[in-house]
């Protein structure tokens, strides 16, 4: 299983060092097939060393240049990071990211040779014409991406589950994922408001390879205990 904590605009350079110190300690009792991810702000990114994975929220999609207040693939090579997210939405909805910048971004980090966790999702008004018109917005969250990249790792999280508190039911999510697994072969992680309560079930579902934590990831011992499930 791959368990993924998204900080999003939270904890600082800081708060992440201590976090990771904690974190490491819970993980030496972490299964060794699990994987861990851990995604803090840009301004944390640091080389920090455990039994986790450090990627970036976020990048531009250049080596470096005139592109003011971003990020590109020369600082995420200062600390070595070869992992980021793409497609958040968050970053579709709220940075005005559209399909074609999120193809680009995705085209350039896969030709850098990054693991990519992209995220797909649907809004609730979606989700409540039913699976067929789930499944046909998914699909069109791929136009423009290279769905045969080895280092891909898709991300379902269902908009109206995100940040919430209402997490998808155990029937949307295997039914998603299943219909997902027929379109595109790589690990497929949920993600909508889960927490150490419900990460055991979700975990369970099939077609279902890991999770996306936001909110429940923000302190050690709470995605400790998502991770170790207890
Ligand atoms: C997310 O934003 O990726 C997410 C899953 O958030 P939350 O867990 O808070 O719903």
């Amino acid at each position: 299983m791959i368990y993924a904590a998204n900080f999003k605009m939270n904890h600082t350079r800081s708060t992440t060092r201590d976090y990771l110190d904690t974190l490491s300690k819970k993980l030496l009792s972490k299964k060794s097939e699990d994987r861990v991810i851990v995604f803090p702000p840009s301004t944390a990114l640091d080389s920090y060393h455990g039994a986790f994975t450090i990627g970036a929220q976020n990048a531009y999609p250049a080596r470096n240049g005139a592109f003011t207040g971003e990020i590109g693939l020369e600082q995420l090579e200062e600390f070595d990071i070869k992992t980021i997210l793409i497609g958040h939405s968050e970053r579709r909805e709220l940075l005005a990211e559209d399909q074609e910048s999120v193809a680009n971004k995705f085209a350039f980090f896969a030709e850098a040779q990054f693991e990519i966790v992209y995220c797909i999702g649907e809004p609730l008004c979606v989700r409540e014409e039913g699976d067929v018109a789930v499944i046909e917005y998914l699909k069109k969250q791929f136009e423009g991406i290279d769905k045969s990249y080895e280092k891909l790792i898709v991300a379902y999280e269902p908009i109206w589950a995100i940040g919430t508190g209402r997490s998808a039911t155990i029937e949307e999510i295997s039914t998603t994922h299943a219909a997902l697994k027929a379109f595109i072969d790589v690990p497929m992680l949920y993600g909508g408001s889960v927490k150490p309560d419900n990460v055991k079930e979700i975990v369970s579902i099939d077609g279902v390879d890991g999770v996306l934590v936001g909110s429940a990831s923000l302190e050690a011992e709470n995605f400790s205990r998502i991770v170790l499930q207890q």
